[in-house]
């Protein structure tokens, strides 16, 4: 590799290594290559574009669905001393206009784009006559129904991107794994020949396990729960906002340090409700999955789901928020299939393929709930990966440790 990337990583970045596939990847893309990344989330995929956009000429187009996160990152990226802007519906007319400006000049490295923004007419205009070095587009399984995360104007970029510059290199990044998304982005985005970086999925500090959801005895688990794990962070995830607001509430008459989080509250009370927990002002978050996307909590020690995920790839991101430090961390869930009946009711109003589509995702779901193999297995081979041992730390494990308990020794004394 390049010594100047090298030099780069730590004089503008602070990194002094590579992680994982990141230094293929950035090698990739400065080659010009089509690249498809898959990497679990905080993995480190935003250097993998932004290291190769400020060592080449020219402004590399970051396509991301999402705004709120976008002058974050932006400011980061300033943060370092890198050129970097942003095109979104949060701008004046006026300050747009200044952006392109600065684009235009020459100077800047990374301009981040909303997807809705990319569509405008006045914008595709504008950026035909940049000089642009490639596309990065994050999140890239919204171009996906099968994703968890469907935005129906991630479908138009790839059309967009051949108007605003034939031979751009694409670059696409996902923490979604499963072969079906995967096909489905290389298909829509037409690049098939792609060269793909996909990064092992499996989390070894997760605990995971499902217990059955009974009635009132539910609630006595969970309270007990998160007693023994006081002042530790944790999340607990419910499917309603109603659900939240009640769970979080009985936590609270239970003395425990929990607030609510969903999009029906104020998001004056929402922004606060995340400080505190950021900041450890608060234990436990309740809250629906609205709750998450782009926190980057290292400690959070547990991740409950109260009630059953739509998909294993959301329950996947979910519990992925657990031991984000490499430590200990712990995924429960409790389940009972009439759950998944319920879930299965809310989808009735959609058209027939989304209904079809929620319905396997669901399936797929129980099956994961009601295995008593490994659930790494489970969760692994979902994702397109295959575990060839047990893994010893999971329920299902554990279960089959105790009830074979001399298997162990005897092995043992055989080695002995
Ligand atoms: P992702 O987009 O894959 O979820 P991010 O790009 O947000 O992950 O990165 C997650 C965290 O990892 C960030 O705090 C980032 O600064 C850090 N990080 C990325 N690459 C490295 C590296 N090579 N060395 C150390 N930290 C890194
Ligand atoms: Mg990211």
């Amino acid at each position: 590799m390049d010594i100047k990337i090298k030099e780069n990583l730590k004089k503008i970045f602070g990194f002094s290594q590579f992680r994982g596939n990141q230094e293929l990847i950035v090698d990739n893309i400065l080659k010009g290559n089509n690249t498809f990344v898959i990497m679990p989330t905080g993995a480190g995929k935003s250097l993998c574009y932004q290291l190769p956009a400020v060592t080449i000429g020219g402004t590399a187009i970051v396509i991301s669905p999402l705004i709120a996160l976008m002058k974050n990152q932006v400011d980061q990226l300033n943060a370092f001393g890198i050129n970097a802007h942003f095109l979104n519906s949060t701008l004046s007319k006026s300050e747009s206009n200044r952006v392109k400006k600065e684009v235009l000049s020459g100077d800047t490295k990374l301009l981040y784009v909303a997807p809705e923004s990319l569509t405008k007419e006045e914008n595709m205009e504008f950026l035909k006559t940049a000089q642009l070095s490639f596309v990065a587009i994050d999140e890239a399984h919204c171009i996906s129904e099968w994703g968890h995360d469907f935005r129906p104007e991630y479908r138009k970029i790839k059309q967009i991107i051949g108007q605003i510059g034939e031979n751009l290199p694409i670059i696409a990044l996902t923490a979604t794994a499963t072969p079906k998304v995967q096909q489905d982005i290389q298909r829509n985005l037409n690049m098939e020949e792609a060269d793909l970086f996909k990064s092992s999925f499996n989390r070894t500090n997760l605990f995971y396990e499902v217990r059955p959801k009974v009635k009132t005895d539910t609630k006595k688990q969970l309270i007990k729960y998160v007693k023994h794990h006081k002042g530790k962070s944790g999340i607990i995830y419910c499917l309603s906002r109603k659900k939240v607001e009640e769970i979080a509430e009985l936590l609270r008459v239970n003395g425990i340090n929990a607030a609510p989080y969903h999009a029906g509250l104020d998001s004056a009370v929402r922004i606060k409700n995340q400080d505190d927990f950021l900041n450890e002002e608060l234990d436990v978050v309740v809250a629906t999955i609205a709750f998450g996307m782009g926190i980057d909590k290292p400690d959070v020690r547990y991740v409950i789901h109260y009630d059953v995920p739509k998909s294993l790839e959301g329950y996947y991101q979910e519990t992925g928020r657990a031991g984000r430090d490499g430590l200990e961390g712990h995924c429960l869930m409790f389940y009972k299939y009439d759950d998944i009946l319920k879930l299965e009711k809310f989808n009735k109003d959609k058209p027939v393929n989304e209904r079809e589509n929620a319905k396997v995702l669901l399936q797929e779901m129980a099956a994961y709930a009601e295995s008593s193999v490994c659930r790494r297995k489970v969760l692994l081979h979902y994702f397109g990966e295959s575990l060839k041992d047990d893994c010893g730390y999971c329920d299902n494990c554990k279960k089959k440790r105790e009830e074979f308990p001399g298997k162990d020794d005897i092995l043992i004394a055989i080695e002995a």
